[in-house]
Order: C-alpha cells, then sequence, then structure tokens
C-alpha cells in the first residue's frame, strides 16, 4: 500500500460541518508586522475551498516558540488580520486555543465563517500531544485537515493527535507534497537524480542511505562533500571535515558502488584563505582540482567544472531533487555553484523537487520558482521525508 495515498478534503462531505484546519502560519514578524505573508497565501485554496462548500472552518497554528506559557509576542493577531485582509471577510481570533471564548466563537458560526484559535504552543500539553488536550481541540470539530507540512513531522496534538478523536484528510499543501514527493520516492520517473549540499554531513546520514536505495545518481555537493573527498584519501585543507564520519561516507560509497548508484563529488574547488567574515564580505578565491586543495586554505564553493558536471546530471534526469546549498551561498562570490545547480533545475524539463529551507529560498531569490514542479513548504519536515520516515502528520491521516 501507498503510505502517502491520503484522503483529501475533496474525499469528505464539509458542507455545514465544523472543520478544524491546521495551518502553517508560522510567519516572520518584525515588530508585530508580517515580513513575508506567503505561508498565509499558500493557504487560502483550502480555507477558500472549504468556505466554499459551506463549512464552518476553524483554523489553527502555532507561532514561534513560547514554550507552553501564553506569551503575546506570539499572538496570532496578525495573522488573523491578514486573513481577514486576503479573504475579504472578518476572522475572529479567539481569545484561547479550546477554552470558552473558543467554544462560544466556533458554536456560534455559520456556514462559511471562518475563525482562528490563538497560537496551540501557548498551551504546555499541545508540544507533548496530551490526549487531553487533543481531544478538547477535536470536540471543537466534526472533521480535521492538516494542512501544515511545515510541522507534519512532529507529533503534536493540533498535528497529529487530534485525528485520533476525528475524521481526518489532508488540504491541498499536504496533498501536492506527498503526492509529488511521494511519487518521486516511491516509484519515480528516471533517470531519478538526488543533489545534497548543505553544511553538515552529519544531519544527512538518513537522507543519504535511504536516497542511495532509490536514484541512479546521487550529487554531493556544499560542506558536506569535504568528509567524502577525505574519505578517498583526498587532503581538504582546512575545509569542513567531520572526521567521526569518514568511516560513514566510506560505507556509503561502497553501497553507491554495489547498488550501481552513480556517486558524484565536486571535482573542483572555491578555495580561500579562510570564511568570509561577515559572511558576505568580498572574498579572494582560487579554483583548484578537489584532490589538490591546499593544506592552509577553506573550501567553500564547488568549482564550474563540478557546476558543469551536476547540470548535466540534471539535463538528463527525469526526476530531480535538491536538497542544501553547494557552498556558502550567502556570499556572492561563494553562490556561484548553488544558482548553477538552481539553473539546471529551472531549465530542466524534469519533474524538479527541492526540499525547502536554504535551496528553496535560493530558487525563490533566483526568480525560478515558478519553473521548479515543486518546492517544498518545510524544511525539517521534507528532510525527514527524504530520510523515508513517517511523518505523525500525515500517517494519522485516513487512507483512500
Ligand atoms: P544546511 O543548514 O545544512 O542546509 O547548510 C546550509 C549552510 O551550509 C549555509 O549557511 C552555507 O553557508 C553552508 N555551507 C555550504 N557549503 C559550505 C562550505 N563549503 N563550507 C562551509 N559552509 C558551507
Amino acid at each position: 500500500m501507498n503510505k502517502y495515498n491520503k484522503k483529501t478534503i475533496e474525499d469528505i462531505e464539509v458542507g455545514g460541518k465544523r472543520v478544524l484546519v491546521r495551518c502553517d502560519f508560522n510567519v516572520p514578524l518584525k515588530d508585530g508586522v508580517i515580513t513575508s505573508d506567503k505561508r498565509i497565501v499558500e493557504a487560502l485554496p483550502t480555507i477558500k475551498y472549504l468556505m466554499g462548500k459551506g463549512a464552518k472552518v476553524i483554523l489553527c497554528s502555532h507561532m514561534g516558540k513560547p514554550k507552553g506559557t501564553v506569551n503575546m509576542k506570539y499572538t496570532l493577531a496578525p495573522v488573523a488580520e491578514k486573513l481577514t485582509e486576503l479573504l475579504g471577510k472578518k476572522v475572529e481570533l479567539c481569545k484561547d486555543i479550546c477554552g470558552e471564548d473558543a467554544k462560544a466563537k466556533a458554536a456560534a458560526m455559520k456556514d462559511g465563517d471562518v475563525i482562528l484559535l490563538e497560537n496551540t504552543r501557548f498551551d504546555p500539553r499541545e508540544e507533548k500531544c496530551d490526549p487531553e488536550f487533543s481531544k478538547e481541540l477535536a470536540s471543537l470539530a466534526d472533521i480535521f485537515v492538516n494542512d501544515a507540512f511545515g510541522a507534519a513531522h512532529r507529533a503534536h496534538a493540533s498535528t497529529a493527535g487530534v485525528a485520533d478523536y476525528i475524521p481526518a484528510v489532508c488540504g491541498y499543501l499536504i496533498q501536492k507534497e506527498i503526492g509529488v514527493m511521494g511519487k518521486a520516492l516511491a516509484d519515480p520517473t528516471r533517470p531519478f537524480v538526488a543533489i545534497l549540499g548543505g553544511a553538515k554531513v552529519a544531519d544527512k546520514l538518513n537522507v543519504i542511505d535511504n536516497l542511495l536505495g532509490k536514484v541512479d545518481t546521487l550529487i554531493i555537493g556544499g560542506g558536506m562533500a569535504f568528509t567524502f573527498l577525505a574519505a578517498k584519501g583526498y587532503g581538504v585543507g582546512k575545509s569542513l571535515l567531520d572526521e567521526t564520519k569518514i568511516d560513514y561516507c566510506r560505507d556509503m560509497m561502497d553501497k553507491a558502488e554495489k547498488k550501481g548508484v552513480k556517486l558524484l563529488l565536486p571535482v573542483d574547488t572555491a578555495v580561500a584563505a579562510g570564511f568570509p567574515d561577515p559572511i558576505d564580505a568580498p572574498i579572494d578565491v582560487k579554483y583548484v582540482d578537489s584532490d589538490k586543495i591546499p593544506a592552509d586554505m577553506e573550501g567553500l564553493d564547488i568549482g564550474p567544472k563540478s557546476a558543469e558536471m551536476f547540470g548535466d546530471a540534471v539535463k538528463n534526469a527525469k526526476t530531480v531533487v535538491w536538497n542544501g546549498p553547494m557552498g556558502v551561498f550567502e556570499n556572492p562570490t561563494l553562490a556561484k555553484g548553488t544558482i548553477a545547480v538552481a539553473k539546471a533545475l529551472a531549465e530542466s524539463d524534469a519533474v524538479t523537487i527541492v526540499g525547502g529551507g536554504d535551496s528553496a529560498a535560493a530558487c525563490e531569490q533566483l526568480g525560478f520558482a515558478d519553473k521548479i514542479t515543486h518546492i517544498s513548504t518545510g524544511g525539517g519536515a521534507s528532510l525527514e521525508f527524504l530520510e523515508g520516515k513517517d511523518l505523525p502528520g500525515i500517517s494519522c491521516l485516513m487512507d483512500k
């Protein structure tokens, strides 16, 4: 059975019902003002569908890390205001999560109305996935809709616990995440190429292991590549190196060979005397072959030959998954490798998937976002997805 084949809002009768929708409204704020409303805008299709069907829509989300106490620095009031503006209909914010005010407001709703509960993390029971709290949340509604992919790797009351008490389905955002990424992992159109980058190899051990069982080509760039280069016996100078993971990288190279997976590492590297400080300060770099990194220099980006080689692999692929920058992309001189990879994905006809975080931001800043098949809305969640883990916020939903 495909574990990603979950019922959606279109598979359940929602008209006239109270529907609790878990969104990811954890938006960036500066002095109480929302600096990017992207996450709210992305939640609108699900909300509008439910409104259009005459559901009573009860929205909930976490914001920041108030750690189980009521801290109005993290109130969802700015989100309620923004939703009111975007929906053209008053979205009232409840004073509590599932207390007297939320109960009264939920009871007074008419079909098509929308309310927002206060920050779910104001209650210490949320992050513990406390059954009583989950039951209280569930008692507000007849149906649970999870549309917060960014929080789906957390087993919290509002992301998974409520599904123990009322029927649970996914909204459009999660439907797309599991449709595109789930298909790529379960039944990819081949050749399937994965590109991993970022700082530390230790953060992606399980991703590498899982992907080696699925892809035709695995490309490794960024800071994590140096531990692989060291495992090949190359000197890496002052580059990021995790000596405790050299044996692991050697095992992964053996596994790749046994499975017939092509493992591509950088063949050239941008090196400098040291890490830029501040990170975007002008920096002198030279390009050297990756087996000739001088002992007193640090590798900070892939070089042009690697960028071309990685680009060629993308050109021939039918499915591409990318997670993590190829270098210190925060610095324009060291962003070239990351830009080259983003461009290769944008120009490709393959199904292209970018897994959250820095690589997603790079695609958006470069204006390539609309040329990518799917940019995941969750950094941590998409990594766990690539690790092959079950995400509690998804496995709790009803199967089709
Ligand atoms: P991650 O959070 O693991 O996705 O890593 C992202 C960070 O890795 C970015 O802040 C990059 O600056 C950093 N990074 C990428 N390549 C290198 C490198 N060669 N040396 C040091 N840091 C790097």
